[in-house]
């Protein structure tokens, strides 16, 4: 498959995945269409970097998301980046696993209410300002 058709059916099956879990199960609307934003942005090339702070490259204290340096940061980093993002360990964890999760697994996870929240924050903005920066 060429890199478009591939983009398109990974789109198409991220688009039947969501589609079911809205319709036949009662997980959390708003943590679907907070994983759906994440992944679909991941699909369209902008990845973010959830492996280490995008800044220094420590593992430790990973505590924003850097919407303009598109990825994690950690709490030394972030104190420079205005636009950064507060995150808790499990919203962190929900973004790592969004990022890497196969398809078929994408929504096999669970988080409290404060993270949702967070997420929902962090994936509305992050693929608004990406989607804005490209195809305007
Ligand atoms: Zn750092």
């Amino acid at each position: 498959m060429s890199t478009e058709n591939e983009n398109n059916y990974r789109t198409l099956q991220l688009l039947l995945n969501t589609l079911y879990m809205i319709s036949e199960t009662d997980m959390n609307r708003e943590l679907i269409t907070s994983i759906f934003k994440m992944r679909l942005a991941s699909i369209l090339g902008f990845t973010p970097k959830v492996e280490k702070c995008v800044q220094c490259g420590t593992t430790e204290n990973i505590t924003h998301f850097s919407i303009k340096d598109n990825g994690f940061k950690c709490k030394n980093c972030s104190k420079t980046d205005t636009g950064a993002i507060t995150m808790s360990d499990g919203t962190r964890d929900a973004i790592k696993y969004t990022i890497m999760a196969p398809a078929k697994k994408l929504y096999g996870f669970n988080i409290t209410e404060d993270c949702i929240k967070e997420y929902k924050l962090i994936s509305k903005i992050y693929l608004n300002e990406k989607l804005e920066k490209e195809y305007k």
